[in-house]
Formats: structure tokens, sequence, C-alpha cells
């Protein structure tokens, strides 16, 4: 602890203050009168011993006596007028003594204000900290008068410092007593000497896919002097790790670390270019066509195995079984079917212009069998959209496909409200035919129908855009729809025989290749099906029955 301690004047004037920055005021108060003793006179004579009043010696050879004026008495003798003159001198020596003892003592003391500051004179505040003075001591004393301890109060003033900005201040002390007085400083250094805080934002359940770039969460740095400094911050990822730094105006550099949470929770995808399902014709070869993409390893085709076989020499359907892990593990696995089809031969004469594409929708049924009799007495080739709303008729699917007929996914329930209510409900219903239509033939289908075609707009009432959606999902599972260009008008609107033949004979004379949609479910529809074929073929009509090579018959799609 410096203490300020004012240096002392070396003038001869009693109590000089004006060295240094003490003042003095004389006023009209004699030089070096002490505080405190404003009558004191250094003239006053002291009482005490050596200040008596001195008695007259003593003459030898008698007692002293009063003194008697001159005249009384004997006359005075020689001797008398010197002792009075020794007597004179020596009060005189005495005064001057005492009169010099007194101007020693208060004119050579010196009166000054001690001021002492607590604490350092220099001293070092964080910016933003709450400045507290210590304070100071003030007193006065004398140089000679060293006793004299007389405290003095002292004003500060720290006005002016500013705690929120670094420089340098100063913290003012004043002290008076009378004429003396005293100003002082103490420095006081505000600086900015802390570093910014960053603080990162962290998401619950955050990850980042490996071999992949973090993507920031989030964060902010605030500075105790340069407020928000979140823009400031630069950061960079480096081997798992982000890092982050931030440096305010003062150069406080502050640092942060983020360790990159890595997590790969999707497995591979499966893509096949030539459709989710093969439908190859008797000798084709299969050719692989898997690739598959992880959203952290990106392309991982070159890790696919695939277990099973296809015989392109054998007709039936086989199951390919795919297999692929992504470096984290996720592992995925798909069954893929491969359809080794017939080939269906066309007749060799053949009018192009002329071809009819008989179809039957929702069989079999009980009057299935005795179609199968009439198309096979005409031997003619139509197309079955099969159900399984006849559980006892099923077995005619085989018979079906045995007949050399094609046979095509319709629905299983035939219900809109629940085909239609999803994809995943209209494939689920789907494949329950699939499955069926395998287990009878080998194969599974190639074609389909939509129930109502895939035209209508009832499927609207059951979810909002199904027809879209299943018409670009069954491209990519590797199945064709097919709807109709000519109603034979057994759905509902007649079930007069002479009435379809009318329908139907009108439009093979409109289109080159006519669609027409029947149901082998009525009676009256196979009751007249055997007039109907046997005029079509005498027109030079060709009946053929659908296959993937066929012409394309799409309805618009309205949902
Ligand atoms: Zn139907």
């Amino acid at each position: 602890m410096a203490e300020v301690r004012r240096p002392e004047t070396t003038e001869q004037a009693p109590a000089e203050p004006g060295a240094g920055t003490m003042e003095a005021d004389r006023k009209s108060r004699p030089e070096g009168t002490p505080p405190g003793r404003p009558g004191s006179s250094p003239r006053k004579r002291p009482e005490g011993p050596g200040s008596s009043p001195r008695k007259r010696p003593e003459g030898p050879g008698g007692p002293a006596g009063p003194d008697r004026p001159a005249g009384s008495g004997r006359p005075a003798g020689p001797a008398r007028p010197r002792k009075r003159h020794t007597v004179r001198n020596v009060l005189l020596v005495l005064l001057i003594l005492i009169v010099a003892s007194l101007v020693f003592i208060f004119g050579i003391n010196k009166w000054r204000i001690d001021f002492s500051l607590v604490g350092d004179d220099t001293v070092t505040y964080e910016c933003g900290t709450p400045y507290r003075d210590e304070g100071a001591t003030a007193e006065v004393t004398g140089s000679v008068l060293k006793f004299v301890h007389h405290p003095v109060r002292v004003e500060i003033s720290t006005e002016g410092i500013n705690i929120h900005e670094p420089g340098t201040y100063y913290a003012h002390y004043y002290a008076e007593f009378l004429w003396l007085s005293v100003t002082e400083s103490r420095t006081v250094k505000i600086v900015d000497t802390t570093p910014p805080v960053i603080e990162l934002t962290h998401i619950d359940d955050y990850y980042t896919l490996p071999h992949h770039t973090y993507e920031e969460e989030g964060f902010t740095a605030t500075d105790n002097h340069d407020g928000d400094v979140t823009d400031l911050v630069e950061s960079e990822e480096r081997d798992g790790v982000v890092y982050y730094t931030v440096t305010d105006i003062a150069g406080n550099t502050a640092t942060a670390e983020r360790e990159i949470f890595y997590d790969d929770r999707n497995a591979p995808v499966f893509h096949f270019a030539n459709g989710e399902e093969v439908f190859l014709y008797k000798g084709e070869t299969f050719k692989e066509d898997v690739s598959a993409e992880d959203d952290a390893d990106g392309d991982v085709t070159s890790r696919v195995t695939r277990s099973g076989t296809v015989n392109k020499d054998k007709i039936g359907t086989y199951t390919l079984t795919y297999t692929v892990s992504d470096e984290w593990g996720n592992v995925a696995t798909k069954k893929r079917y491969v359809t080794v089809k017939r080939k269906l031969e066309l007749p060799e004469k053949m009018d192009p212009d002329k071809v009819i594409y008989l179809t039957f929708d929702d069989g079999p049924g009980q009057y299935t069998e005795e179609l199968l009799k009439i198309l096979k007495k005409h031997k003619v080739k139509a197309t079955f959209f099969v159900t399984l709303a006849y559980e006892d008729y099923q077995y005619l699917i085989k018979e079906e496909y045995r007949a050399g007929h094609t046979v095509a996914v319709h629905t299983a329930s035939h219900e809109y409200s629940e085909i239609y209510e999803s994809s995943d409900a209209y494939w689920e219903d789907f494949n329950k035919v699939q499955d069926v239509i395998q287990k009878q033939t080998r194969c599974r289908s190639q074609l389909f129908r939509f129930p109502g075609g895939a035209s209508n707009t009832i499927s609207a009432n059951y979810c909002e855009g199904i027809m879209t959606q299943l018409a670009e999902e069954s491209a990519v599972k590797g199945y064709t729809y097919v709807d109709w260009n000519i109603t034979s008008g057994d759905a509902g609107d007649t079930t007069d025989g002479d009435v379809m033949y009318e329908n139907m004979m009108n439009g093979i004379h409109t289109y080159k290749n006519s669609f027409i949609l029947c149901h082998d479910i009525k009676s009256y529809t196979v009751a007249m099906m055997d007039r109907f074929i046997t005029d079509a073929l005498k027109e030079g009509y060709t009946f053929l029955p659908i296959t993937s090579e066929s012409p394309t018959c799409h309805h618009g799609i309205n949902n």
C-alpha cells in the first residue's frame, strides 16, 4: 500500500503549503499558528520555574530588605544602581530565550495534511464490474509537533469512471482543514480481458450422417463489452469436431468445440431399372439391373448380394432376394419376383385394323365355365381380370390360363372404400389376387385393371390423388394397367343381350383395336357371347388376349 505523502516544504515560513498540491490559506492568521490554538501568542510568557520573576539577589553581609526609595534612609551608595541594572539584564536575556523558544516551536513547525490512499495508487477493473473505491485517510500533523494527529474528512469523486468502457480514469480525493487542503487522485484502469462466451445449441436427437458435412444446429456468442458477436463467430469442421472461434474488439478470443454425433439410421434403398418385378418371355436372359443407394455412403451397389436363380427356359415365377448393408451396419433386404412367361402366338393371318380384345371382369364365377366353352369352340382368346369374390370358382383361374387366355389382376374385394383408401391398402388387396394367380398358374401377372377403371372418380371420395399415385407406382413395380374403349353395357346399363350386341358391334366398327368391357359373372353376357363372336369372326375380326406387347388402352386419370 503506497502512501501518498506530501513532500515537506523546505521553506522557512511556517507551514507554507505552496509546495506540491497543498495550498495555504493564510487569511489573517499568523503563520505557524497551530490549529486549535488560535489565540496563542508566541510573545506570551510561559509560566514555569525558569520564567518566574527574578528576585533581587541578596547582598552580602545582611538580609535583604525591601527596596526603599532613594533618599530615604541612608544615602544610596554607588553599588545600588549597578545591582538594578544587572537584574534588568537578566530579565531581558530570559525574555529573549523564551521568545526564541516559542518562535522555534510555532514558527519552525510546519503544519500539513497527511493524505493516504487505502489500496493501490492504480487499480484495474474488469469491464462491467462495479467500481468500489477503497477510500483514503487524511490527518493534520506537524513537522515538529508530530504528536498531533487530527483526522480530516476526505471527499471522494468517482464521477467519470465508465465501468462499461475500457480506458484510464481517475478517482479524485479532496481534504481540507482551515487553510490547509490537499487533492489527490487514484488511477482506475477499466480493461476488457474477458473473452466472449460462445453458447452452442443442441437439438434433441440430432445426428449427422457419416461422410456428411455437419449441418449447424446453431450458436450464439455474447461479449461483456461488445454485446452480441454471433455474426463474428467462425467455425471449422475437422475430423469430426467443429471448432468455433470469436474475438472481441479488445482482442480477447473465445473458442468452443462441438463433437459431431454421427449416426445412420436408414438402410440402403434398392432401385431396379426395369421395375421391381420382371417379366420375361421364355428363353430371355435375366439381366441384373439392381443398384443400391445409401443416405450416408452413397452408391453401395457393389455391396449388394443376391440369392436365388432364374431359369430362363422354364415358365414360372422366381424369387430373388437382395441384401445390402451400409458401412454403419444397416441391412436392407428385398424380395423380387422374376416371371418367365409364355409367348402367345399370334394367328398367321389377321387384319391388324380389326382386332378385338374381349375382357371379362369380376370372375371367375358360376358362368365362367360356360364362357370358356364358347371361347374354346371359336378358338378365340380373351383376357380375364379376376377377383377372389367367388371362392368356389377360383380354380377356374387355372383353367383360363391353361386355355391360353390371359389372366390378370383385378381386385380381391372390389370394395372401393377399402382399396382406394391408400396406396398400401390398394397393393395389399392387389397382392392377394396376384398370389392366387401365381399359385394356380405358377406365374404372376404383369397386367391389371383398376376397379372402376383408371378414370374413376369415386376413389376421390376415399383418397385424393390416389389414382395418380397408383398409376405411377404400378410402373415402378413393373405392372401395366389396361382400361377399355367399348362397354358392353352389362355393368348395370342393360341386361338385354341384344342391346349388348349392338353396343359391341358398334364399338368394333369404330376402333381398330377394340378393348371391350364385359363381366363373366353375368348370365346374359355369357348367353349373347356366342352370337357376337360368330358375327365378328365373319366380319374378319381377330380375337386376341392382351399381352404386354398389345396396344395401350388407358383412360385419362381424373383423381
Ligand atoms: Zn370390376
